[in-house]
């Protein structure tokens, strides 16, 4: 389906072992389960781990109280766990202060969450900034509780600590930079998002070992809204440099793929999504920016207007399973994450490529055949490239772009490409 998988099959390897690896962690917005997580990308590529204190002002934010879980359980009257956050960590409210209490089951139940329509699902559920405790769990075990008394303990602590991210910048010739950017901070569910964590990990070992790059490529692993608050308060005098960037969640489900456009939805990086997606061979839909969602609402917003896109398959808060125990290893495949790994790889390629040309033999169209074109297109099996070749020479005026010629053609960008390498070749084309 794409043209550019040649060289990345030892990257792909990887990709559904790595969410298997992460998801028994019990990450969040701080703590020990993120840092774990970073450390376990920094075995694969080498990224900066930073810390920012608890307490900082970031943007019009507070970097939170650090939280950290031992263990937590319900207890019946014969002292069985009847909820157990050793069985699942979906179990706690995430960021839940710490309790020890015996209640009654009247007095527990305000604070014990279910899902009654998908009645064995554990829902996943965070009290980041208000303090407050709960459980969730699913219907059939909350059908099961008896009137009596439970002891309640949440071993949990909130403390002066910090928030941890990670981030590898991959330098190109240019200044200008493509932002992969994904977060890091739910428990153990595997679409959203280590589905994400995992495609952007191995395109970034991919490109670890691609150097001719003209863009320099970010990777960011922040926790959700916070996380990349505080990145965009760390560097809000150089954020400008980002001139193109996605964020990736849900890239394992079967849904079909969902690109979010960024706020003014006329950026380069709307243009080349939608085409690679239009060739792609898979079905996908386009959908406008609205401010909410994942962290591209952070980087779209007024102070910064970075051009980020939202990709994915799943679309959040549609899918049945978001954010339950449904979201787990069954729900998504290593195939449809190695389809959007590859359709990732192609956008970052048609960026990186996308560049405009002035033809320099204007006047009527140059002779091909006696300059050898002919002969260089005979050994291709690259689709439409005799005609992506005249289309490339006719509109490279120094106004359009690669990508803006393949979008005219109705022909991939990557025929294009490889048409004006060859007219770059043969000197038919220089830089505008
Ligand atoms: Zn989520």
């Amino acid at each position: 389906m794409l043209n550019n998988s040649e060289n990345s099959n030892g990257s792909q390897r990887a990709l559904y072992e790595f969410v298997e690896e992460l998801y028994p962690i019990c990450r969040s917005i701080t703590g020990d389960g993120v840092r774990a997580t970073l450390r376990t990308i920094a075995r694969e590529i080498p990224i900066e781990i930073k810390e920012v204190p608890s307490g900082t002002h970031v943007l019009d934010w507070t970097v939170p109280r650090e939280w950290n879980i031992r263990d937590a359980w319900i207890k019946d009257a014969q002292g069985r766990r009847v909820v157990d956050f050793r069985a699942h960590n979906l179990h706690v409210v995430n960021y839940s202060v710490p309790v020890n209490a015996r209640l009654t089951l009247d007095e527990l139940l305000p604070h014990l969450h279910t899902l009654p329509d998908n009645p064995d699902w554990i829902p996943y559920r965070t009290t980041y900034y208000d303090e407050a405790w709960g459980f969730c769990l699913s219907q059939r075990q909350l059908e099961a509780l008896l009137p009596g008394e439970y002891e309640v303990v949440i071993d949990s602590e909130l403390k002066v600590g910090a928030l941890v991210y990670g981030e590898l910048v991959l330098p190109g010739t240019s200044d200008d930079e493509i932002l992969i950017s994904t977060h890091v901070c739910h428990p153990s569910l595997c679409d959203d998002n280590l589905t994400g964590i995992s495609i952007s990990v191995n395109l970034a070992r991919e490109m670890l070992g691609r150097t001719d790059r003209r863009h320099t490529l970010r990777f960011l692993y922040a926790p959700g809204t916070i996380g990349a608050i505080t990145w965009l308060h760390q560097n809000r005098d150089t954020a400008h440099r980002i001139k193109h960037g996605l964020t990736l969640t849900c890239l394992g489900d079967n849904h079909p793929f969902t690109y979010k456009r960024t706020v003014t939805g006329k950026a380069e990086i709307d243009h080349v999504v939608e085409h690679v997606l239009a060739h792609c061979g898979l079905p996908h839909q386009i959908i406008e920016f609205f401010p909410y969602g994942y962290d591209e609402r952070q980087y779209n917003s007024p102070g910064f207007r970075l051009a980020v896109g939202s990709l994915m398959r799943g679309r959040h808060g549609q899918f049945p399973e978001y954010h339950t125990s449904g979201d787990n290893l069954d729900f998504i495949s290593d195939e449809r994450m190695r389809e959007s790994y590859e359709l990732i790889l192609s956008i970052l390629e048609t960026l990186d490529g996308n560049r405009t040309y002035r033809n320099t033999a204007p006047y009527g169209e140059p002779q091909l055949g006696a300059r050898g074109l002919y002969r260089a297109l005979g050994g291709t099996s690259i689709p439409n490239l005799q005609l992506a070749m005249l289309w490339t020479l006719n509109l490279s005026d120094g106004q359009n772009s690669l990508l803006d010629i393949a979008r005219r053609a109705g022909i991939s960008f990557h025929s294009v490409r490889t048409a004006a390498n060859l007219l770059v070749e043969h000197e038919l084309l220089v830089d505008a």
